[in-house]
């Protein structure tokens, strides 16, 4: 049978990217209990995974890791990892949200993160952190920078061996661990449920999944950090280090027959950033990249334009048609290119990256009655006044929640929803009603077990 837990909370934020970390550590820093709830098996979102950030290149793990480890460390922060929001319902002023926790099989209080079960274990599998590529156990820490070091057993692939049992030095693995129902009352809450790629699949033109050396951004991001999965950029068909390297942009963005109408606004400057880092890292290779128009917007982001053209990228102005392949896997481009006249041209490469832009990861099923706009991001109503709040009151949204965004947009979103998430607590009287919990209150304190 599921454990039952109750705990208050002044603001539960669903969500522990950058945006719904950099939300919680406001919020903290002005003495509210915060709870995080992430429904992966450790917080950090899509940015731990990056290699390192446009425009300055500062390696994107560096950044993060302190942002987690201050969330992970603050008084007034709780964390749960590997948890879903079940429902939530609007009572006596606050939040009741039902939260399901699931089970890791491993116990969160007693593992110390050795990865002595990890190296037990006998199974291989892919490892989904680097995009499918190189291997996990089917018990295994996520990361190196996970939060929390705690393993996890994906039981659906275990052979009950019992080799990680024998291997713990904490009696940490549990085979018959169950879910957990976790009540929260909480005064506010906070979306930041992020993006998740523009699915290609459905589209057959750019080979997506069918096509070996068609690869999404996300992957080429780990194949190109240091601590990726090979240390060097291999393609998947073979092995091989490849010489000519394609990036297609606005693939699932700016396209109405994908069902993305909008510019996802980050894609023309990561592709700029991969090209320039695996230029870098292999001297010799041919980077070029096919696009309607760049869009270099932010802060330093021309500069980074025009340094990557002096360093010898090309970029070739034309929307790609489709994508096939040779006999030895090299994807071929369909492109008409528009500097040539509207010449169609078909152009052969080792390796093909999609631009992918972004979608909501917020689903209707997520269960929170605020509205989403035409794309199915969460809905501002008052964008310019209330940048912030969505049509629920005492519910916001921040990062790319509400729409396509870089990193600095989200932090700087999250900040404005953490005020207005505390100014709304104060004014709806959630303050004043709990002030006398909050005068005796620490996080342990506000967690009570009733079931
Ligand atoms: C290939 C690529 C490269 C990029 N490179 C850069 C770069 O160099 N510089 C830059 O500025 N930007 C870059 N970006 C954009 C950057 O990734 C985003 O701006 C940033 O990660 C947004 O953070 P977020 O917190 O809004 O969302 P996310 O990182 O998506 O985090 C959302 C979190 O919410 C969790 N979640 C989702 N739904 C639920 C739910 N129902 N319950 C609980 N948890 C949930 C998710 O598991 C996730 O952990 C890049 C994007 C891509 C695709």
């Amino acid at each position: 049978m599921s454990v039952q837990y109750t705990r208050e909370v002044d603001v539960l934020v669903l969500g522990g990217g950058i945006g719904g970390l950099q939300a919680a550590v406001d919020l903290a820093d002005r003495d509210l209990h915060v709870l995080v709830v992430e429904r992966d098996t450790s917080i950090g979102g899509r940015m731990i995974a990056l290699s390192k950030v446009f425009p300055t290149l500062d390696c994107a793990s560096c950044i993060t890791t302190p942002k987690m480890a201050e969330a992970a460390h603050h008084d007034m922060i709780d964390i749960l990892t590997y948890t879903e929001l079940e429902s939530v319902e609007r009572a006596d002023g606050s939040f009741r949200c039902q939260l399901r926790r699931k089970p890791r099989f491993v116990d969160e209080k007693d593992c110390i993160g050795c990865r002595l079960c990890e190296y037990a274990c006998p199974i291989l599998l892919p490892n989904e952190f680097e995009g499918g590529e190189g291997a996990r156990k089917a018990i295994y820490i996520p990361h190196s920078n996970a939060y929390p070091q705690c393993a996890l057993l994906d039981i659906d692939n275990c052979i009950y061996c019992g080799q990680c049992i024998k291997a713990c030095p904490t009696d940490a693995v549990h085979f018959a661990q169950e879910a957990e129902e976790i009540e929260v009352r909480a005064g506010a809450v906070v979306l930041a449920t992020g993006y998740e790629l523009t699915p290609m699949e459905p589209v057959r033109r750019y080979g997506a999944g069918k096509l070996p050396n068609v690869i999404s951004p996300l992957l080429m991001e780990r194949l190109i950090a240091p601590h990726g999965p090979y240390g060097k950029v291999l393609r998947p068909s073979d092995g091989k280090i490849p010489d000519s390297i394609a990036y297609v942009q606005c693939a699932g963005s700016r396209d109405a027959s994908m069902g993305v109408p909008y510019c996802s606004r980050v894609c023309c400057m990561y592709a700029i950033k991969q090209a320039i880092l695996v230029s870098g890292a292999l001297p010799l290779v041919d980077v070029t990249i096919y696009y309607m128009d760049i869009r270099a917007f932010g802060k330093g982001f021309e500069t980074f334009y025009q340094e990557a053209k002096a360093m010898g990228i090309q970029f070739v102005c034309g929307k790609v048609a489709s994508i096939s392949e040779d006999a030895e896997h090299n994807p071929i481009i369909r492109v008409e290119r528009k500097e040539e006249g509207g010449e169609v041209c078909e152009d052969t490469h080792d390796l093909v990256v999609l631009s992918q832009g972004m979608v909501p990861a917020w689903k209707p099923a997520d269960k929170v009655a605020v509205s989403e706009n035409s794309y199915g991001f969460i809905e501002v109503p008052e964008e310019k006044i209330a940048p912030t709040a969505t049509k629920l009151d005492g519910v916001f949204v921040a990062g790319t929640a509400a729409g396509p965004k870089d990193i600095v947009d989200t932090i700087v979103e999250a900040g404005a929803a953490a005020a207005q998430a505390s100014a709304y607590l104060e004014s709806s009287g959630w303050l004043q009603k709990t002030a006398a919990k909050r005068s005796y209150r620490t996080p342990e304190a506000a967690s009570t077990e009733v079931g």
